[in-house]
């Protein structure tokens, strides 16, 4: 692969008819030859592909060929080649499986009631002007936090995105509804949805970055509001900015800074846990620390 990339973006457009979709896209993607993950619903699509440079530029020619994904915000980042095993292209009640599908409407302008959205330059205008009483949200699973967020970020115990509702329901949350709250996530699609769920319960100023993490990044590096490394949906595992990223994330052998995840030895766990290279060439730590006690 001369130059490998990886393409990420949603649409959130009325889909009448998504398994025609679907098979568009497979077919697109197909005669691409880029691999990754797409799901289309009648909401929308959410996608992420890689492959080579004049490959992914091809299907995203491809995309724009349809009117409501014409003005799609894609956003690049190197692959290291062969990050998606293979193509899956799938028709799902929601773009993000936040187990509400019904929370959202969505029109041709997009979701509706949602966040203001905020380009990096605006989130720093906001946290300029609002000081304390700006809050980041993280918008994804404690996991993907441990290795990087934003600074004082509030992360909620989530281990999958449907627990986002049970975490907002609990009350934990409910002194910062009078605050501005910024939720963020890797590329901005579960914010599309979150800050819907946040809205309806009563938070008064929410915002959401538009682009995610991956634009704010671009712009920022790690020169501005954000910590750390970014976790990915793909063999990468994780990304970094810039050279001068320093992982949030600590291994659980020895306590040095990490960014890398590996799957608990126990077959019936294979759980995420941080691990430094070190620790994993060793043979010194390959249980997750769930599994630890009962291998001791
Ligand atoms: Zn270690
Ligand atoms: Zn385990």
């Amino acid at each position: 692969m001369s130059l490998p990339k990886i393409v990420l973006f949603y649409v959130f457009t009325p889909l009448p008819d998504p398994e025609a979709v679907r098979l568009w896209q497979l077919n697109l993607a197909r005669s691409s030859n880029v691999t990754g993950r797409i799901i289309v619903s009648a909401q929308g699509i959410n996608a992420t592909v890689g492959g080579d440079i004049q490959d992914v530029k091809r299907y995203v020619r491809g995309l724009r060929e349809y009117v409501p994904f014409k003005d799609a915000d894609v956003k690049w980042s190197d692959g290291r080649g062969d990050d998606f095993p293979r193509l899956s292209v799938k028709v799902r009640p929601e773009l993000v499986s936040f187990h509400a599908p019904d929370v959202i409407t969505v029109t041709e302008h997009g979701v509706q009631g949602g966040g203001t959205h905020l380009t990096p330059r605006e989130l720093h205008q906001l946290v300029d002007r609002g000081g304390e009483n700006v809050v980041f949200f993280d918008g994804r699973n404690e996991l993907e936090a441990r290795i990087g967020r934003f600074r004082d970020a509030v992360v909620p115990d989530t281990g999958t995105t449907r627990d986002f509702i049970r975490e907002l329901d609990s009350g934990k949350y409910d002194h910062l509804k009078d605050k501005h709250v910024v939720t963020y996530c890797t590329g901005g699609v579960r914010c599309e949805v979150l800050s819907v769920l946040l809205k309806n319960r009563g938070f008064r100023d929410v915002y959401q970055l538009d682009g995610g993490i991956v634009r704010y990044g671009e712009q920022y590096g790690d020169h501005g509001l954000w910590d750390g490394s970014l976790y990915v949906f793909d063999k990468r595992m994780h990304m970094e900015f810039s050279p001068d990223a320093r992982s949030l994330g600590r291994c659980e052998e020895c306590g040095t800074a990490t960014p890398t995840f590996v799957n608990c030895a126990e077959p019936t766990c294979r759980q995420l846990f941080l691990c430094c290279e070190d620790c994993t060439a060793s043979g010194a730590r390959v249980y997750c620390p769930d599994c630890v006690p009962a291998h001791a």
